[in-house]
């Protein structure tokens, strides 16, 4: 299967108002370009760097999204390339963001990220803490809090995700049902687990290996 052909099966089986995000990470311009080239219109990005130098050489007419760990000292440049940073797991980031994008007239559209496993080795805000750092963030000028999004702990099967999934689900619900400002969007399952993430009520899926195959050893 190539990179068309893979884009073009998924692209058909999701149902309409779930967008596919390629997670882009070490993939090469033009592998990139071959996935926009077949109609995929959002790209997920792990690494500031890597999204600069690879933009030039995909294109104009795709999102990019970041989706890796954000740190404070590399906001200012984050904000000039990516349209939306799925990964905001503190005030403090989220203070950094509003701060800077209000500098330079705009207002960035975030999504909180969620250790919703609680694991240790990964990065998002823990599910008890969801609730008050959204109240937090809508009160921040120059972001627009838009939802959350989750990497969910690895399992052995697509199922074991579920559980997850649902549980994201209740928060959003949840959190809506608080505030003035409605949040849309879901951004959780990758290639293992979209098919389960998109029953639970994923709207974004974002999908690595899925589209370009498995990744390469980078020596
Ligand atoms: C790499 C990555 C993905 C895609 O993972 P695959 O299993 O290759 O589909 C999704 N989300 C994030 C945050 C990633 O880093």
């Amino acid at each position: 299967m190539t990179i068309r052909d893979n884009v073009r099966a998924i692209l058909a089986e999701v149902p309409p108002g779930v967008r596919v995000l390629a997670a882009v990470k070490g993939r090469t311009p033009e592998e990139i370009r071959q996935a926009v080239d077949a109609g995929i219109g959002w790209l997920g990005e792990n690494y500031v760097q890597q999204a600069e130098r690879h933009r030039p050489g995909v294109g104009r007419g795709v999102e990019w999204h970041f989706i890796g760990h954000l740190q404070k000292n590399k906001v200012k440049q984050a904000i000039e390339i990516f349209d939306m940073i799925e990964t905001v797991d503190s005030l403090d980031l989220a203070a950094e963001i509003s701060k800077r994008s209000v500098q330079i007239n705009r207002v960035m559209p975030v999504l909180i990220e969620v250790n919703i496993g609680g694991e240790t080795s990964k990065s998002g805000v823990s599910p008890g803490k969801v609730e008050a750092l959204a109240a937090a963030l809508f009160c921040l000028p120059g972001i627009s809090l838009q939802g959350l999004m989750t990497i969910e702990p690895a399992g052995e099967r697509p199922e074991a995700g579920r559980p997850y999934f649902q549980e994201m689900k209740r928060l959003l619900e949840r959190i809506n049902a608080l505030g003035p400002t409605r949040m849309k969007y879901l951004s959780m399952g990758m290639t293992q687990t979209y098919r389960i993430a998109i029953e639970e009520g994923a709207n974004i899926i974002r999908i690595g290996t899925g589209i370009f195959g498995e990744r390469r050893a980078t020596c």
